[in-house]
């Protein structure tokens, strides 16, 4: 058997792994990479495999450094099924139809400086259509329901607890060519346990080969009530300032966590008076109605919540929250005065709405750009983490005055200590191969020192991006 990385290999975005055994093909994820944006196009519009040759593929969840790159898949001959959650499914019709469009708009962008040097032009990696066509090829099962996707090859889905529907995945292989059967857990991303609405993450006590993420490899989340502490001061202190909060957040996941964390403020009186709270992203709108729509992925306090506390029964909509879709109610936002709460996507501040709310109010000292989620090198998000002062949006140079509050505690992901013990719960049966991939060098190399010397592991990897390993 062999598995080839051939993305999220010393880096984060991009998840693509490739695992061939008994003569089939079968692709881990197919994300999209997410970097400077020429290198991005190049490596996102290759596929690194000839698509026709891959039988089948398992989806481990809806965001798009996972699910991006399907409908080119799909698109260049692949004709197999799609096992995935049926949340992670609905969020891909969303999701996707969402990438195509921005795939678009790209290539026009591109287009028009190629035109003009009278070079010949591009086409977009793939459209709101080809997206479409991908849905075709979904099939949604549901958690521990063990199903046979190729002959000798069980998949399970356990969930991950990283944001709605979000799945590991365990393979039970019967390898032909050594006879012998492999439990390969391939963990997606990992959760950060505490977080609302979501499940614990699943935990195994045995595996043969782990594929395993490693985004937060040596860093530690602070507690959960710290950040709620922080958020909620954060959002008073910039209130008494007369000013905005404006936070950049993923439309899937990160939004509804932020808006359910509001929809609790409101409901406890916490919220300040009056102000207004926007959710300015459309794709917001329709993967909020698929939140609605799968409370089979929640966990049981917030089905005990929705039923016991909050008067609406609506976990993600109260009195003074506003879903913008329409580009004309977005615009009528920046005439606004006075305090408010706007969140609006992309999560990493590099396209968007948000880029339009960032222009219109970083130059004000008493707003607060919020950070809450991770921001990958070279995007505007991890410049305003690192303090830059001077930012570039829409090509012109804007001096940074309002604050800038991150809020490390809202990822997703599983800190240094949560991706260890997810490691230390293999009991039974250790790993004898882990691979660390969907980290920068720095963290994987932190987890790796971790595994090596706390949990006395020996094969610990950390692939290059198209290495192969035979096992
Ligand atoms: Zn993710
Ligand atoms: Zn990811």
């Amino acid at each position: 058997m062999k598995i080839t990385f051939h993305g999220a290999a010393r880096t984060v975005t991009g998840s693509q792994h490739l695992i061939e055994v008994n003569g089939k093909k079968i692709l881990l994820d197919c994300g999209l990479y997410q970097g400077k944006r020429s290198e991005s196009r190049e490596r996102n519009k290759k596929l690194p495999f000839d698509a026709r040759s891959i039988d089948v593929m398992v989806l481990s969840h809806a965001h798009i450094d996972h699910s991006g790159n399907i409908p080119n898949l799909v698109k260049s001959g692949f004709k197999g099924d799609i096992f995935c959650t049926s949340a992670t499914r609905d969020l891909c019709v969303a999701m996707l139809s969402d990438s195509g469009h921005i795939q678009e708009k790209d290539a026009e962008f591109v287009n028009k400086r190629l035109r003009k040097r009278g070079d010949p032009e591009v086409e977009p990696i793939y459209t709101q259509q080809d997206a479409a066509n991908a849905m075709e090829q979904f099939v949604g099962c549901g958690y521990l329901r063990p199903r046979e996707i190729l002959s000798g090859v069980t998949l399970t889905l356990h969930d991950a607890g990283h944001m709605l529907g979000s799945a590991m995945v365990a393979l039970d292989i019967e390898d032909q060519e050594t006879k012998r059967t492999v439990k390969l857990v391939f963990s997606g991303d990992i959760g950060h346990p505490g977080m609302p609405i979501l499940r614990t993450p699943s935990v195994f006590e045995e595996a043969d080969i782990v594929i395993m993420e490693s985004t937060y490899g040596g860093r530690e989340h602070p507690p959960m009530d710290q950040t709620q502490t922080k958020f909620e001061d954060t959002i008073r202190e910039t209130y008494k300032r007369g000013g905005k909060v404006i936070i950049p957040a993923f439309a899937v996941g990160r939004t509804q966590q932020i808006v359910f964390a509001l929809n609790k403020l409101y409901n406890e009186n916490d919220l300040p008076p009056n102000i207004p709270v926007f959710v300015d992203s459309p794709l917001a709108v329709d993967v909020t109605s698929v939140f609605r729509m799968h409370p089979e992925a929640y966990d049981e306090k917030v089905a005990a919540y929705m039923v016991n506390e909050d008067p609406d029964g609506d976990l993600f909509g109260f009195p003074r929250l506003k879903y913008v879709r329409k580009v004309e109610d977005s615009k009528t936002i920046n005439d606004l005065k006075g305090p408010a709460v706007i969140i609006s996507a992309s999560g990493m501040v590099e396209f968007g709405r948000i880029l339009h709310h960032l222009k219109n109010n970083i130059e004000d000292a008493r707003n607060t750009v919020m950070i809450v989620g991770w921001q990958a090198p070279y995007t505007l998000g991890r410049r305003l983490v690192e303090g830059a002062t001077e930012v570039r949006i829409f090509g012109e140079e804007y001096h940074r005055r309002a604050q800038v509050a991150v809020m490390n505690g809202f990822s997703g992901h599983a800190d240094h200590s949560g991706l260890v013990n997810w490691v230390r719960a293999f009991q039974t049966r250790k790993p004898r191969e882990i691979f660390l991939v969907h980290g920068e060098p720095t963290a994987a190399e932190a987890l790796s020192a971790s595994l090596k010397k706390d949990l006395s592991y020996t094969g610990v990897h950390i692939p290059d991006l198209h290495e192969e390993f035979i096992l």
